[in-house]
């Protein structure tokens, strides 16, 4: 049988750091640790080294499409593709950032949405049969999704929302905030949420899509929230740890062979939640 492959991007620190750890620890397989620093890779791999686990390492710049495509040539002629794909990499703002609006819209949309768009439109076709992929998304963006106007919701919520749609109301939002009318079009004052909105409708369309094109791969493909956690981006008020806030993501990327759900839902503390 072939090596199976797990890979997390964004695991230098952070979430992605005790997904990789947990998944060292359960998977059959071999684990990638992926950073866009090769230096802090390095770092966290022998970290995780002095505990014992034995993660593998490769660079991965999601917001470098040449580091992706460079990443998917690497994991398709070492391994034939990969079994599992943890899209964690993110970013948010502080809060007491004075970045204007309009720049943290743009720079935050273009990470945790468009990047994480390019790791699925590359990465996909190498998701071996039986795959799991996770898509690490927030609470934040369902609370972003309810202050929407009700026609974007409705858009967002809808079964027959396309990929092409999709993209083009998130830039909509880009370009909206850029002249202060993104209130007038039924947008919140979150691009964080606004990104993670649009992740978790992107993960929807693309399962619906997997469930179409490759049904009998049986390719399970979800979005989650990891909880409230302390990390360096939600700084250390929050409850959950690093370890406890990969609970969710791990459990989806672990779901056993032969499962056919959850697949293309919001999940939070292993439960199927609503959008
Ligand atoms: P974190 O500690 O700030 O870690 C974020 C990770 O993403 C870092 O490894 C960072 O790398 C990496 N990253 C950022 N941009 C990247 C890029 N362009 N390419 C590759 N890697 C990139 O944040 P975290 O709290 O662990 O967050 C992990 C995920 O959970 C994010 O998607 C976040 O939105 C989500 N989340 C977090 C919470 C929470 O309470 N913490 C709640 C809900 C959802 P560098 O070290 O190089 O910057």
């Amino acid at each position: 049988m072939s090596t199976k492959v797990a890979v997390v991007t964004g695991s230098n620190k952070g979430i992605g750091l005790a997904i990789v750890r947990a998944l060292c620890k359960q998977y059959q397989g071999v684990v990638y640790l992926m950073s866009r620093d090769e230096g802090r890779g390095q770092e966290a791999v022998a970290a995780l080294g002095s505990e014992g686990l034995k993660p593998m390492f490769h660079q991965l710049d999601i917001n470098d499409l040449s580091s992706i495509t460079t990443a998917v040539a690497y994991f398709k002629d070492k391994y034939g593709g990969v079994d599992v794909l943890v899209n964690n990499a993110g970013i948010a703002f502080k809060g007491a950032d004075p970045a204007p609006f309009d720049v943290q819209a743009e720079v935050t949309l273009r990470t945790n949405f468009f990047a994480t768009r390019d790791m699925l439109t590359h990465f996909l076709p190498i998701v071996k049969a039986g795959g799991r992929v996770v898509n690490v998304s927030s609470f934040v963006g369902y609370r972003a999704l309810t202050q929407c106007s009700p026609a974007l919701q409705k858009r967002f919520r809808s079964e027959d929302i396309t990929e092409d749609e999709l993209v083009g109301l998130m830039q909509q939002f880009v370009d909206a905030t850029k002249k202060n009318e993104h209130k007038q079009g039924g947008w919140p004052e979150t691009a964080y949420g606004v990104s993670k909105t649009g992740l978790t409708t992107l993960t929807m369309i693309l399962a619906r899509r997997l469930s179409k094109e490759r049904q009998s791969d049986k390719i399970l493909l979800n979005a989650c929230c990891p909880g409230w956690v302390r990390t360096d981006m939600a700084g250390d008020k929050a409850p959950k740890s690093p370890d406890e806030g990969a609970i969710t993501p791990v459990y989806l990327a672990l779901l056993p062979p032969g499962a056919t759900d959850p697949h293309g839902k919001f999940v939070s503390d292993k439960e199927v939640q609503a959008w």
